[in-house]
């Protein structure tokens, strides 16, 4: 599968997608297709933990695509059971880009009640501590991964079952998780208090699901139940159903914004809208604030598509598709050469010169981190002999750096840190170059009266610089906060 997108390390990167399936014939079957929906979140490894009654816990975890690993007879018949989990990673906090298969989750523990394994997604922003912490106990760390934390946790708990252990180790940990656990009877789903990350229930036939995102049920046939609630813990087993509680001390939910721009489906559903729809609405609100006379709108491939239709249903200019993206490019023919590699952006997509040549055209794209790409965009636009290139993004600019599950580069290296919007301009050499405000993206995502400053509805740090879980390793590390206005 290729990326998500074509300019793959120009773009923020959601770094993990979580499964999990009970009462199932076959659970590995069914949670490497979940993966393989949900392996926009993650390329870079994945891995599954099934339990059988007879053959015990057993797991696999590989590099790579699920449809290249978990497809094979060899590897699947290792995986026998009616209860799993799955993770697909891009690379957990702990060894970005040099990740070992150690750091693969789903991460499994033996405890004296019996196995657990959890997969989680988000990040824990007081991992190095916790991990100092449990080092000096004794604790023998087999990964770099911030989540294996979690499984040490629960290792000293002295509950009496294996989920009441992850209750209390979770109270400890800051920041953000969307876990999906399981043992041998019980699949297991819990998301933190402020709901950062995603994590919705599904029904399939007598069976249960856990997943990162809806687009995961449709694949394998399940009926979407309801989300996760911000906080809630849901404990389920083939005897007793879904039992649910909320063990962390309540607080108002801060559900990452950037999920509805960028990192989800858009056949994925969130707070009971399309994804897609939404973005749709982002687009139309893009042109109410910022339009522009133009002949054309066109989108960058393929995150950009929905804003574009519309920005281009609000303002009337048409649509087109004025670049094509080679659906076929993979990351495996562009290492070969550096000669080719330097090639980049046009072995990806390349301009609908016909439809271009003479036309002011509008391009919008989801958002703008490093710059690098949009520049070479614009670049392959002019030699197409269009007239004027005016840049809209379908998001603000992104000038924090996120602490909660995204990679993000260093606070340096993002456009909008270091630059004010005309000096972007001027940077990306384009005749009008316009981002969706933070209230206006609000409202695009249904609040009506925009962003409340005072206790906004969602997670917008990347945009805001307002933190709404303090950063405590990063502040160790000199990372400095935005200060008080
Ligand atoms: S900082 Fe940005 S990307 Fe990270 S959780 Fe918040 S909104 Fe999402």
């Amino acid at each position: 599968m290729p990326p998500a997108h074509p300019f793959d390390d120009d773009k923020l990167r959601e770094e993990c997608g979580i499964f999990g399936v009970i009462g199932v014939n076959d659970a590995a079957n069914f949670v490497a297709l979940g993966l393989h929906a949900l392996q926009h979140r993650g390329q870079e490894a994945g891995g599954i933990v099934v339990h059988h009654p007879e053959h015990g816990f057993n797991s696999a975890r590989r590099f790579g695509y699920v449809r290249d690993n978990f497809t094979s007879a060899s590897v699947m018949e290792t995986l026998p059971g009616p209860i799993g989990i799955g993770h697909v990673r891009y690379s957990t906090a702990g060894n970005k880009g040099n990740t070992a298969i150690r750091d693969v989750q789903p991460f499994f523990g033996e405890f004296s009640m019996g196995g657990a394994a959890i997969a989680h997604n988000g990040n824990i922003t007081n991992a190095n501590t916790l991990r100092r912490e449990l080092i000096e106990r004794g604790s023998i760390f087999q990964s770099s991964s911030d989540s294996e934390c979690i499984i040490h946790l629960m290792a000293r708990s002295m509950g009496r079952s294996i989920p009441d252990r992850m209750e209390e180790a979770l109270r400890k940990v800051e920041g953000a998780f969307s876990v999906v656990a399981m043992t041998r009877t019980k699949l297991v789903g819990v998301r933190d208090p402020l709901g950062v990350r995603p994590l919705v229930l599904g029904k399939l036939g007598d069976g249960w699901v856990l997943s990162s995102e809806t687009c995961a049920l449709d694949i394998i046939g399940a009926e979407f139940l309801r989300e996760i609630e911000p906080g809630e813990m849901v404990v389920i087993s083939e005897q007793d159903g879904v039992q649910s509680h909320f063990p962390f001390r309540p607080r108002k939910s801060r559900f990452c914004i950037f999920e509805h721009v960028y990192f989800s489906r858009p056949d994925s559903v969130l707070g009971g809208r399309s994804v897609y729809e939404t973005r749709e609405a982002i687009g139309r609100e893009l042109a109410k604030e910022a339009p522009v006379d133009a002949d054309l709108v066109c989108p960058v491939p393929d995150s950009g598509t929905p804003a574009a239709i519309g920005y281009s249903l609000q303002s009337g200019i048409p649509y087109a598709m004025g670049i094509i993206r080679n659906q076929y490019m993979g990351r495996t023919f562009i290492e070969p050469s550096e000669q080719i590699r330097n090639m980049g952006v046009r072995l990806k997509l390349n301009v609908n010169r016909a439809l271009i040549r003479g036309k002011r055209v509008i391009l919008v794209d989801d958002s703008v981190v490093r710059g690098t790409t949009s520049r070479k965009i614009k670049e392959m636009i002019l030699d197409a002999g269009a007239k004027e290139v005016h840049f809209r993004i379908a998001s603000p600019p992104t000038a924090w750096p996120c602490f909660y599950g995204v990679d993000t580069p260093q606070r340096e290296k993002l456009l909008a840190a270091t630059m004010s919007e005309e000096e972007m301009r001027e940077h990306l050499q384009v005749d009008s170059l316009s981002f969706i405000s933070l209230d206006g993206l609000y409202r695009a995502v249904g609040e009506a009266n925009g962003r409340d400053p005072k206790q906004p509805q969602y997670c917008d740090a990347c945009f805001s610089g307002e933190y709404p879980v303090r950063p405590a390793d990063m502040l160790e590390q000199g990372f400095q906060m935005k200060a008080a206005e």
